[in-house]
């Protein structure tokens, strides 16, 4: 370790023991207690130290955080888009002056490296809500053809009280990538983040407060999903209920949405994504880089994650050599030094589960490298980035989605056999083309069943593009102006004067 990188690494170290951390709900533009001062301890992956004690809210807090909502709803709405958009700046400018501190919480919560959490999830949450922010008054209605002596209006209407359940991979950004359209286009919000990682967005809910969102606008009720979650999803008042997460649990909500009130969903669900290389690839070596990035980024806890990657046969070994040079850059290291490289998975327990699948891997096929846990200060959340070979594409490893760092490497010899082999999952998310050959990179592209295709790079997105899936991968899309899809209907005004 260098000189410059220690110095890092104990600035962090000493800034999250100063860290004061309020593991309380924020409901109603204030911190709550649960109900009997109920209380889960949340630790950080990174050395198990217990980090806050996390209000460990059920039912009467669902009902208390969507009654807030339902009350605080009419004035925001009616508040005009201008307006909730110097709210949500303000908001945004908060964000950014306490950066530092969301990027900490968020390493300490989730295990990320500092390195990613102040140069990723931090600035790209805010920028999600800048642009949401930006787009709010720019939306404009329709005025479509009538019979004369009529006229018809369409305007966007807000739902009214959207739930948002989130997972712990992105906890920051995708938590915004719900709360900038909904709060934008005039919805009151409850969100539900996992129970692994709360903490940035209930500081952020405090900013927000002192940004001048009204109370009862943004609530952040923390607890289990079984308790906090369901209660959200069966509740009759929630109108739209926005999640990303599991498939399991996807299902789970279609069922709820049923038996209650038919709150419209929007499910950002799982994904097993595949990469396809073929050997006309100009440049292998960056197709590899970008390869390891696809599969081994975030620890591999990505729903969008590369962790198929099929290769041309002639260039295989090639690239499988090429791919383990750039693996090496996604090495297990210490989140808090300011180091390249991965952080800890999300618990233990996951690093558990993501080793059994790699034992699997060298039982029924081979390593062909990583496959090591590690480590560091204590804990043992750590495996180095992990590349299975020599199993059939029937294998449960080729269509499980397994969220750790793990990918799978399997030849193919033509285009139509690429194609078939990407396409054979339950799952829609992504995919991503190597080619040079133009014409194949449309007719690829056009084929493989995934909410964004990638030619020559992987897992592009962006604030102005949609991202979501196709089959069990869910459906509805966040990011761009689709996402406001989620959040409003359109509602149409007659006006007679003939
Ligand atoms: P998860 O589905 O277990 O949990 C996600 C959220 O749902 C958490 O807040 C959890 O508390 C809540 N939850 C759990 N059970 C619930 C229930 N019965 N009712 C209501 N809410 C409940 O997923 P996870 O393990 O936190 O995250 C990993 C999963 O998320 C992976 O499958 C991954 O692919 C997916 N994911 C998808 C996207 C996407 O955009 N498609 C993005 C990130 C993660």
């Amino acid at each position: 370790m260098n000189t410059a990188s220690t110095m890092i690494s104990s600035d962090w170290r000493r800034r999250a023991e100063g860290l004061a951390i309020d593991g309380r709900a924020f409901m109603d533009g204030r911190r709550t207690t649960a109900k009997g001062a109920r209380v889960r301890p949340t630790s950080s992956p990174i050395d198990g130290r217990v980090l806050a004690e996390l209000a460990a809210c059920g039912s009467d807090e669902v009902d208390q955080a969507v009654a807030a909502a339902r009350r605080s709803f009419p004035a925001w709405s009616r508040l005009g888009a201008e307006k909730r958009k110097s709210v949500l700046l303000a908001l945004a400018r908060l964000m950014e002056e306490h950066s530092d501190e969301l990027a900490l919480l968020e390493t300490l919560d989730s295990g990320k490296p500092i390195l990613q959490t102040t140069t990723v999830d931090v600035p790209g949450a805010i920028s999600t809500l800048r642009w949401y922010a930006e787009a709010a008054d720019k939306q404009s209605g329709e005025l479509p053809a009538v019979p004369s002596g009529a006229t018809a209006l369409v305007t966007r209407e807000p739902m009214g009280v959207v739930a948002a359940i989130v997972p712990w991979n992105f906890p920051l950004e995708i938590a915004m990538w719900k709360l900038a359209p909904a709060l934008a286009s005039g919805n009151a919000v409850v969100l539900k983040p996992a129970e692994q990682t709360s903490l940035s967005v209930l500081r952020v809910a405090d900013l927000a407060a002192e940004a001048g969102i009204p109370d009862g606008v943004l609530s952040v009720v923390t607890g289990t999903g079984r308790e906090v979650g369901a209660a959200l999803a069966h509740h009759m008042d929630v109108d739209a209920l926005a999640f990303t997460g599991s498939t399991a649990v996807s299902r789970t909500l279609l069922e709820a949405s049923g038996k209650s009130n038919l709150k419209r969903l929007s499910l950002e669900a799982g994904g097993k994504s595949s990469n396809l290389i073929f050997a006309d690839t100009a440049d292998l070596a960056a197709a590899a880089a970008k390869a390891a990035f696809g599969a081994f980024y975030n620890q591999g806890q990505v729903c969008s994650a590369n962790s198929r990657i099929l290769v041309q046969r002639s260039i295989h070994d090639e690239f499988a050599a090429l791919l383990a040079d750039a693996a090496a850059g996604y090495g297990a290291a210490d989140p808090l030094a300011g180091l390249e490289g991965n952080g800890a998975l999300i618990s233990s327990a996951h690093t558990d589960d993501v080793e059994r699948w790699i034992l699997r891997g060298r039982e029924e096929g081979e390593v062909l490298f990583g496959g090591e846990r590690r480590e560091i200060r204590g804990s043992d959340a750590y495996l180095e980035p992990t590349l299975l070979g020599g199993l059939s594409a029937a294998h449960e490893i080729h269509r499980e989605e397994i969220f750790g760092p793990v990918a799978v490497l399997h030849p193919f010899d033509t285009e139509a056999e690429a194609i078939e082999l990407a396409n054979a999952t339950d799952y829609g998310l992504a995919a991503s083309v190597w080619t040079s050959d133009l014409s194949r990179a449309h007719r690829v592209a056009g084929e493989l069943l995934a909410g964004t295709v990638s030619v020559n790079t992987v897992d592009a997105l962006g604030n102005t593009t949609p991202f979501g899936g196709f089959k069990q991968s869910g459906f509805g899309r966040d990011l761009s102006l689709h996402a406001f899809d989620n959040y409003t209907a359109p509602k149409t005004t007659w006006i007679q004067f003939g």
